[in-house]
């Protein structure tokens, strides 16, 4: 609770020192609490309706509501106007959740014995909140706006009134606390959310409203989604019964009944939109079965040196299908590296169809890879194959590969889970996300948490790929486990020539990172030369995800590097540039002024946050747009 005001005050430093921020009471209520929590300056109104109206007249930047109480739930005389709002059709978006803990005194005017107070005044959800305290000193309950308010109107009344108020507002009436805490529960606390209007500021916090008329509709939708579901009352003209906390609202939408239930979203954070998330925290499993893997936990983050998987950290693996000599993996290391990736592959046991294949070139390889990999600062992952090679490869090995054909082989799970190294497990290519999470379980159970989910390909009925890289099973895993989820793209490709578009398929889906074989001679690969990449190939595929290069790589393809940004950002300015002459279109076919100076102030901000290092180039940034699309307004016109 305090970290969340904490949080809000370390951002506020930068940049909300100066919005006047709206709260509904009088000054020493809680929603000043709040509205102050992030550095604004906190204005009272009335009630909720003003609020909200000030909020969107531009009275004020942004509006606190009080959502939820830690005793009575949901704070519908908060709830019930906003959700009106919205339905008119207000858009609004919500910033940050603030949580206020609350010690509701009971205060009189001073020299009142406890004994003496009959009665009193507060806010209809504080006074729920101290049903039981209040019943038990024989005090009846007066309701009032404001729990300030209280306060204010006890100490101009001549009686023995108590009101039910924070220790804050009653110093400021001059009321004496007869009752440090009349909570009928401790750790009390409210938790209130920030709201803005949406053409002012991005949503940070998912929220949404379902409209239905059928309570019964809803039923299962926390379970499903784990949002918090508070109930409303709604009127015949708003039939609005619920309202969602914390719920992906693309979810939500995709599990209501079609019929029953129309969500109304507040805006999606933008770096969330359209994705899919790990499991929401709680205390049961996702899948009672599997506690360890559908743990309903954090995202696990798995992380050896520079290689970090899980909970927005996105890597790439690569290397060659086998380790065939020192200098080989040495000069593939070093090209991987150069590239960005933060991890090397390499096998040195080899699953083959055919025995008669090549096989790896066994535990002498491993030292060719560590040496290969510490010279270039990426920890090794390797597969094995047998219980009896685990010991002696995870002396050396950073991470332990279980191959797709040896997912279900439940010894060597379980003793590769024993080896306190990270497994990469790898998708048995007949095996579904159940089977797959259930080895993951096996080696979690045996006491390795760090489990990196990898999918590979599945097989189908298609023979133009060597497997079917399953994206829709990659997905369908995600909802379920806090564990990493990576994609191979050289194995479920089999060709050269597909790797980059499924490498790109399963990075914009989602994936926590991917595992891909490079190899400087495909030709002469000892195994899976069609599916290598070369290493200018892979340089093309890093640069596409992003990845950052390195100094070691030739000065002509850092430039190339350099151009695909710049080819972007060009495309990106076009882009901004044709959706600000629409945006300016729109504003005058519908009488508003093309020029605002609070829009300006939060795309500057929106600027300060993606160029942390750099104010001076971020406010250039918006200067120069700002000018080219005035230029491109009076061109028009
Ligand atoms: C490999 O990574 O080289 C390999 C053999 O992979 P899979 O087990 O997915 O076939
Ligand atoms: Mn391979």
């Amino acid at each position: 609770m305090l970290r969340e005001i904490g949080d809000r005050e370390a951002a506020a430093k930068t940049k909300d020192i100066d919005l006047t921020v709206g709260y509904q009471g009088e000054p020493g209520a809680y929603g000043e609490v709040a509205a102050a929590a992030h550095g604004g300056i906190p204005r009272g109104f009335a009630s909720f309706e003003k609020l909200l109206e000030a909020l969107r007249d531009g009275d004020i930047d942004e509006a606190v509501l009080p959502m939820e109480n830690a005793v009575v739930g949901a704070i519908t005389e908060a709830l019930e106007p906003f959700a009106a709002f919205v339905v008119e059709g207000l858009e609004l978006v919500a910033v940050a959740i603030t949580s206020v803990p609350v010690r509701l005194s009971l205060a009189a005017r001073p020299g009142t014995p406890l004994a003496a107070v009959k009665r009193a005044w507060s806010h209809p959800a504080a006074l729920r909140q101290c049903t039981h305290r209040l019943a038990q000193m024989g005090i009846e309950r007066v309701v009032c706006y404001d729990t300030a308010g209280a306060a204010q109107i006890v100490a101009h009344d001549a009686s023995t009134d108590a009101a039910v108020c924070s220790r804050r507002a009653a110093e400021r009436y001059g009321l004496e606390v007869l009752e440090e805490d009349v909570s009928d529960k401790e750790q009390n606390g409210t938790r209130f959310v920030h709201l803005r209007m949406a053409d002012h500021a991005r949503a940070q916090v998912s929220l949404a409203f379902l409209r239905t008329s059928s309570m019964t509709a809803t039923g299962r939708l926390d379970v499903l989604t784990g949002a918090t579901l508070l109930p409303l009352a709604g009127t015949a003209e708003y039939p609005v019964r619920m309202w969602v906390l914390g719920a992906d609202a693309a979810r939500l939408q995709a599990l209501a009944p079609v019929r029953d239930v129309q969500v109304i979203s507040l805006g999606q954070p933008a770096a969330h939109a359209a994705k899919i998330t790990p499991p929401k925290q709680g205390t049961e499993p996702v899948v009672k079965s599997l506690p360890h893997a559908t743990a309903r936990r954090a995202p696990t983050v798995v992380e050896v040196g520079p290689l970090r998987l899980g909970a927005g950290a996105r890597a790439v693996i690569a290397g060659p299908c086998s380790v065939e000599s020192p200098e080989q993996v040495m000069r593939i290391a070093r090209e991987v590296a150069s590239c960005g990736a933060t991890a090397l592959r390499g096998g040195i046991f080899k699953p083959r169809t055919n025995p008669y294949a090549f096989q790896g070139h066994g535990l002498e390889a491993l030292d060719w890879l560590v040496a290969a990999g510490k010279a270039n600062g990426l920890p090794v992952v390797t597969e094995v194959m047998a219980v009896d090679h685990v010991k002696a490869v995870a002396e050396k090995a950073d991470v332990l590969q279980i191959g797709a054909r040896n997912m279900q082989n439940f010894d060597l799970l379980r003793a590769a889970g024993r080896a306190g190294r990270p497994v990469l497990l790898k998708r048995g290519a007949g095996s579904t996300v159940d089977e797959w999470l259930g080895a993951a379980e096996y080696i979690m159970a045996a006491g390795e948490l760090r489990v990196i989910l990898c999918e590979r390909g599945i097989r189908t009925f298609e023979t133009a790929t060597r497997n079917t890289l399953d994206v829709g099973g990659m997905l369908a895993a995600r909802p379920l486990t806090h564990l990493p989820i990576i994609a191979d793209p050289s194995h479920a490709a089999g060709r050269a020539d597909l790797v980059e578009g499924l490498a790109r398929a399963a990075w914009s889906a989602g994936a926590d990172g991917l595992i891909v074989e490079v190899h400087d001679d495909p030709a002469r690969a000892l195994s899976d030369a069609e599916q290598a990449l070369v290493p200018t190939r892979f340089a093309e595929l890093a640069r596409n995800l992003a990845l950052h290069p390195d100094a070691r790589l030739p000065l002509a393809q850092l430039r190339a590097w350099v151009d695909a940004i710049d080819h972007d950002l060009g495309v990106l300015v076009q882009r901004r540039l044709e959706v600000a002459k629409v945006i300016g279109d729109s504003k005058r076919q519908t009488g508003r002024a093309v020029l605002d100076p609070r829009r300006e102030a939060a795309v500057r901000r929106t600027y300060q946050e993606a160029l942390p290092g750099s104010k001076l180039l971020a406010d250039k940034l918006v200067d120069l747009l700002l000018e080219a699309a005035k230029a491109q307004q009076s061109i028009d016109e």
